[in-house]
């Protein structure tokens, strides 16, 4: 999981689209750079503009915060950053 968001970290700005809001809390500020991008799914790409508190909620306490559809496949993941899998 761990892994998973050190890849996103590292392709955050490859492509434009941080709104600069969460998209799940509404949170907005006007340094975007707080916010960090998250893949719905992976095939086709779909990405929301979340907080750093989302953001960890996504993927290590969705089941708490029912935020399993903004999960991607399992697996999808690694076959979109060219995992080893
Ligand atoms: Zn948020
Ligand atoms: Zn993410």
């Amino acid at each position: 999981m761990t892994r998973q968001i050190n890849l996103e970290e590292k392709f955050s700005n490859y492509k434009s689209g941080n709104t600069g809001q969460c998209h799940i809390c509404k949170y907005s500020h006007k340094n975007k750079s707080l916010f960090h991008r998250h893949h719905i799914t992976y095939f086709p790409e779909n990405i929301i503009t979340v907080c750093e508190t989302c953001h960890w909620n996504i993927h290590h306490a969705w089941i708490k915060y029912d935020l399993i559809k903004f999960t991607p496949p399992k697996g999808d993941a690694k076959k979109f950053y060219g995992g080893e899998e």
